[in-house]
């Protein structure tokens, strides 16, 4: 059965002397495809078999699990991510949490999302670690855990000196109110968080804040959505 489906590359590895076995994020869901000849210096499918490649693939399936690429329309390569290390490690952590995350329910939603901040990492000049934490906390919301960052989830009181924020229900909690699977954010870090959930992605270009700031909150985040998911995502 052919099958023409829109996708990006979340990863490849070599399989056999001359082909590829690719990780495809669709809006069917995560797909197994064998890319045959891609290995080879001039093969013509070699582009559309690299991560981070968004296609209109053609695809046969002759039942089983994988399905074998026929053909593929390039519609972005997203190369420029290439170019810079950081925008490069940012986009390949973003490729990895879609490819655990998504599902047949999920795939448009985190397609279109991975689409739309690729797009930021790739060709807008801007803090790259900013785009990350907006993509986590899109994430958690997709999951089903939005950040409830106004008032104290159990309480009801604003924030005043530190929040926390409970890595096993996703509540943002006072310091009365925390758990034993709360860990604590500064009042600068729940700032920060608020701020990029509340910037919309055209305006995320005027967010300046300290990198080790957001690489913090990152790690924060990150070990949240894992909890919820009782998965292992390796930090940056
Ligand atoms: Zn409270």
């Amino acid at each position: 059965m052919d099958t023409k489906v829109k996708g990006i590359v979340l990863a490849s590895k070599d399989y056999k002397e001359n082909d590829k076995l690719l990780w495809l994020l669709t809006p069917i869901g995560k797909l197994t495809v064998l890319a045959k000849g891609v290995k080879k210096p001039k093969a013509k499918l070699k582009p559309a078999s690299m991560p981070f490649c968004f296609g209109e693939y053609l695809l046969t399936n002759k039942g089983g699990e994988i399905y074998t690429l026929t053909s593929c329309e390039v519609i972005d390569s997203f190369f420029d991510i290439t170019s810079d290390y950081d925008s490069f490690l940012i986009g390949c952590k973003m490729l990895d949490i879609a490819g655990k995350i998504v599902n047949e329910e999920n795939g448009l939603d985190i397609m279109l999302l991975l689409l739309k901040l690729l797009n930021l990492v790739a060709y807008v000049d801007l803090n790259d670690y900013v785009v990350f934490v907006k993509y986590l906390t899109e994430i958690l919301s997709n999951i089903g855990f939005r950040l409830n960052l106004d008032k104290c989830s159990k309480c009801g009181e604003k924030f005043l000196t530190k929040v926390y924020l409970d890595t096993d229900t996703g509540e943002v909690l006072c310091p009365s109110c925390k758990t034993s699977s709360s860990v604590d954010i500064t009042i600068n870090e729940y700032t920060i968080i608020r701020l990029i959930c509340k910037t919309d992605f055209d305006n995320l270009k005027n967010l300046k804040f300290d990198e080790t700031v957001l690489k913090n909150i990152s790690k924060i985040l990150i070990k949240n959505i894992a909890n919820k998911l009782n998965i292992t995502i390796k930090n940056l």
